[in-house]
């Protein structure tokens, strides 16, 4: 069931040159947690604040819990609109302690306020802490308290921007973890703003992502990733690599060596093929593959990178599992197993 529905929404700030919101449109579904990515400057705190009431659009309307909230000089105003709301910062009191934090936006027609924050402060985890003050907890803690003060009050939705920018990347991971069960473990629908690709597609049941304020797809992280609508959200999920190629009646000649693929003579001008670094593996014996000179070996624990340059200098960058060594190597041989043909020009 849609909760949260975005139709046509434009925003200009009456300053600006373009539009920071680009008729955008999407639904969210009720108990999903939507990621909102692209770089800075692409819209995403735009687009909160509109759902939140803090903006108000040039053109569109929003309808939340079936009920319109935008539409045209209407406006429900932000605190008439239940939505929960986590900032970067937190914006914790800090000279309340993390109960009275809490029990701030709880309405006193919801029963009793010090039970009801009491309850949510076990909920994440923070029971024990309640008569602390937010300077004696660490970040991650002080996270949960922004997020239990959110939905404290039981909102319609709860939104947080870049929630996990302020924390180191050790402390990251199990964040985003506990974050994603607490929201989970509420049912609460919620839509996150990130500038990081690996937050979206560990935490996020589906992804929205946003360039120059248009909305470029939106869906599961998996599609987002293998079925990308546009070179523009492919190269936002990693990095890929492209190598100019000619077809031929039984597949593509390339500056690398020969690649075979029988659908390549469907083709008449030159291509470019495009493949993750994922996508392609490096053999140890030469045979009906490509090759290059290595160039770098760059280790990562779980994997490894290598760059391969071909006779002109153009290089490409293949993953590698961690135990291979490419030691006194000069030369590498590889094939591509998945990869995607486009036009050259
Ligand atoms: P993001 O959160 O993705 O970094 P923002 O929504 O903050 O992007 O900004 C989108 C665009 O709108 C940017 O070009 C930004 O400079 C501009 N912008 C944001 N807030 C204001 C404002 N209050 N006044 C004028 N321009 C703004
Ligand atoms: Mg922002």
């Amino acid at each position: 069931m849609t909760i949260l529905s975005l139709q046509k929404i434009s925003k200009k700030y009456s300053q600006a040159k373009d539009f920071a919101v680009n008729d955008v449109s999407f639904d969210v579904k009720e108990g999903e947690i939507l990621a909102l990515v692209g770089e800075s400057g692409s819209g995403k705190t735009t687009l909160l604040r509109l759902i939140a009431g803090l903006e108000h659009p040039d053109s569109g309307s929003i309808s939340l819990s079936g009920q319109v909230i935008v539409e045209g000089k209407k406006s429900v105003p932000a605190h008439e609109r239940q939505v929960g709301m986590v900032f970067q910062d937190y914006a914790l009191f800090p000279h309340l302690t993390i109960l009275d934090n809490v029990k701030f936006g709880i309405k006193k027609s919801m029963g009793d306020r010090s039970q009801i924050a009491k309850n949510t402060l076990e909920l994440v985890g923070l029971k024990e802490d309640d008569t602390k003050y937010p300077h004696q907890l660490s970040g991650g803690q002080q996270q949960r308290v922004a997020l239990a003060r959110a939905i404290a009050p039981n909102p319609k939705i709860l939104l947080m921007d870049e929630p996990f920018s302020n924390l180191d990347a050790l402390l990251k991971d199990q964040v985003r973890e506990e974050i994603r069960q607490i929201i989970k473990k509420t049912g609460i629908t919620a839509i996150f703003v990130t500038h990081d690709t690996k937050d979206a597609l560990s935490t996020a049941d589906r992804i929205a992502i946003l360039h120059k304020g248009y909305l470029q797809q939106i869906d599961i992280p998996k599609e987002l990733y293998e079925n990308p609508v546009n070179p523009y959200v492919a190269n936002f999920f990693g990095k890929r690599n492209e190598i100019f190629a000619t077809p031929a009646e039984e597949g593509f000649y390339t500056s690398f060596g020969f690649v075979m693929d029988p659908e390549a003579k469907k083709h008449k001008h030159p291509v470019r093929l495009i493949f993750r670094p994922e996508h392609a593996e490096v053999v140890q014996r030469p045979g009906q593959q490509l090759s290059g000179k290595i160039v770098k070996t760059s280790y990562f624990g779980s994997h490894q990178m290598v760059k391969i340059e071909d006779e002109d200098g153009k290089q490409v960058t293949i993953r590698t599992n961690p135990g291979r060594s490419f030691e006194g190597m000069e030369q590498a041989f590889f094939y591509l197993w998945k990869y995607d043909v486009e036009e050259a020009f």
